[in-house]
This record gives structure tokens, C-alpha cells and sequence, in this order.
């Protein structure tokens, strides 16, 4: 996804190792560049001027005419500073000391929540835990059956409601859910909620009201990275509307530019603490901004 960003910078670092000496000058026409990428590559406009600022005055503060080998300080200074802007630690998730942890996903239809409750939920297996999955999204009519397969794949049960049981009552559903987990030890709740297509009313309210009956310990919003700058305004939206503790990226393996998906641990200030690559439930791992800022910079 990240593909044209690498190769611009690339370009930028391979100018500024090619000169020997750094003036100030040559810092200026260097951040320049580096914006123009940024801002190529999608990355929110307030995001990238902060960073720049950021860069350019640690740049500054190098005495270029003393130091070995500025262009490598630079280097070193922006991966430093992206690192940052993609959240700084890896985070992922915080148990409960008296579980079970319920982990809530929110997000718009099609972000990619049933997949990556699969995912996590596998994850959450190889980590030992007992995850239960509870479909809450009763919104669509096949998505309880989705989350089935999903959970078969993944091995990991799944709390459905039951015909006639809370049948059009996610807030029911999950409370049920949690409590079937703790007759049944299970010690991770993940609710999957309903999703629409666009950000309304009646999707913030239903987020809203399964969260205060659950009470989760973590709200995932789970985004799709190839919607360009609608990532960015769909967290602000969820994050106004219900809150959230960590974003979850899917789709990186698309070939859109995901620049802007990037920028929402900033724009935030909420952690990015998984990202998912792919349709498969092996697809998926612990978000680490240092490798991401690594694999950025080549
Ligand atoms: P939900 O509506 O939020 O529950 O979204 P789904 O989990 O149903 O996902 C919507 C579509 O996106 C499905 O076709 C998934 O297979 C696909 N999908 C989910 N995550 C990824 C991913 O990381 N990469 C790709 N390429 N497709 C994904």
C-alpha cells in the first residue's frame, strides 16, 4: 500500500546522502519534498504540517557544519518523528483483571469487523486465552451467519441469539453474551456490532447503547485504510459519538494510498493496535509503529 510513498523517500534520501554538506537550504528544499510525498500519499494536511515543523526544527538544531554525517542524523530524525506519529509504543490489548476482557468492534459496514473478529479471536487463542465471539450485529440479515463461519474457522464459539430469544436486540444479545462467558469461563468477550453505510443516528445511538450495557474494557474501531480521508473523519465521528480505546487497519494490502489511515493515531490520539492484510484469518498482527515507520523508510 505503501509502495510510491517508499520509493518518493527513497528518492528524497538518496538526494540528501549524495551531497556531503547540509545548509539550511538544502533542509528546506529536503522537507519540502518529503511534505509533497506525505501529502501525496494522503496523509492528513494537519498531520503532515505538524510532522514537518517537528523535523525541520530537530534538523535545524544539528550544527551542520560540525556533524559527521547530517543527511544520516536527518534520517534518523524523520523515522524518529514517524514513529511518533503512528502512536509511538505498540499497544494491544488491556485484560481485564477480572475477566472476562470485553472487547466491543465498532465501525461502518464493510470496515471489516466479522473478519477481524475471526482474527483476533485466533489470536487471542495462540495468546491462550478462551475468546467467545458474540454476534450482535443483527443488522444484516447474513451476518450472524457470517460470524458463524468466521468463528468455525477460527475455532472459537460463537454467541448468537437465539430464534425468538432477544432476535433484534443486540443490546440483549451481548448481555447475554457476557454472561454465558462467565458461566462458561470463557475470559474475552468480543462483540461484533452492526455497521451501516454511512455515519447516522440510529448506528451511533445502537454502538452506543451496546457499549453502556457491556461495559467494554476495549472499544476497537476497526477501519478500512483504502477510504482515503473518510478514515480519518469516520474516527472523529465514532470517537465523538461512543469513544474508542484503538483502531484497528484493514485492508493494507490494498493498493490504495493509505496515507491517510496513518494519520489517525494522531489526529485522535488513540493507538493503532492491529492492522490486517488480507481476507484470510492468518492475515492480521500487532501493530508496530516503529515497523511500520521502518518499512516506510525502506
Ligand atoms: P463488516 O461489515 O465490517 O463486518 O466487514 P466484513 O468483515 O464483512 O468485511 C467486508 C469485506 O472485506 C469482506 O469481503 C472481507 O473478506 C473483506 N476484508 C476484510 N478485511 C480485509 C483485509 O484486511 N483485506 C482485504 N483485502 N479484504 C478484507
Amino acid at each position: 500500500m505503501f509502495d510510491t510513498l517508499q520509493d518518493r523517500l527513497a528518492d528524497v534520501f538518496k538526494g540528501l546522502r549524495s551531497k556531503g554538506r547540509l545548509t539550511a537550504a538544502d533542509i528546506d528544499a529536503t522537507m519540502r519534498e518529503i511534505r509533497i510525498a506525505l501529502l501525496e500519499a494522503d496523509v492528513n494536511l494537519g498531520v503532515v504540517k505538524e510532522f514537518i515543523a517537528a523535523v525541520k526544527e530537530r534538523s535545524l538544531g544539528i550544527e551542520l557544519s560540525k556533524a559527521l554525517n547530517p543527511s544520516q542524523q536527518i534520517i534518523k530524525i524523520v523515522n524518529e518523528e514517524l514513529v511518533t506519529i503512528l502512536g509511538g509504543e505498540a499497544r494491544t490489548i488491556r485484560f481485564a483483571k477480572r475477566p472476562p476482557t470485553v472487547i466491543m468492534l465498532a465501525g461502518l459496514q464493510g470496515a471489516g469487523k466479522t473478519t477481524l473478529a475471526g482474527k483476533l479471536a485466533k489470536w487471542l487463542r495462540g495468546e491462550k486465552h478462551a475468546p467467545l465471539l458474540v454476534a450482535a450485529d443483527l443488522q444484516r440479515p447474513n451476518a450472524v451467519n457470517q460470524l458463524q463461519i468466521v468463528g468455525e474457522r477460527a475455532g472459537v464459539h460463537v454467541f448468537a441469539p437465539e430464534p425468538g430469544n432477544g432476535v433484534g436486540d443486540p443490546v440483549k444479545v451481548a448481555r447475554d453474551a457476557i454472561e454465558h462467558a462467565q458461566r462458561r469461563l470463557y475470559d474475552v468477550v468480543i462483540v461484533d456490532t452492526a455497521g451501516r453505510l454511512g455515519i447516522d443516528e440510529t448506528l451511533m445511538q445502537q454502538a452506543a447503547d451496546i457499549k453502556a450495557a457491556v461495559n467494554p474494557d476495549e472499544v476497537l474501531f476497526v477501519v478500512d485504510a483504502m477510504i482515503g480521508q473518510d478514515a480519518v473523519n469516520t474516527a472523529k465521528a465514532f470517537e465523538d459519538g461512543i469513544g474508542f480505546d484503538g483502531v484497528v487497519l484493514t485492508k493494507l494490502d490494498g493498493d490504495a494510498r493509505g496515507g491517510a489511515a496513518l494519520s489517525i493515531a494522531k489526529v485522535v490520539g488513540k493507538p493503532i493496535m492491529f492492522a490486517s492484510n488480507g481476507e484470510g484469518l492468518g492475515d492480521f498482527d500487532v501493530f508496530h509503529p516503529d515497523r511500520m515507520a521502518s518499512r516506510i523508510l525502506g
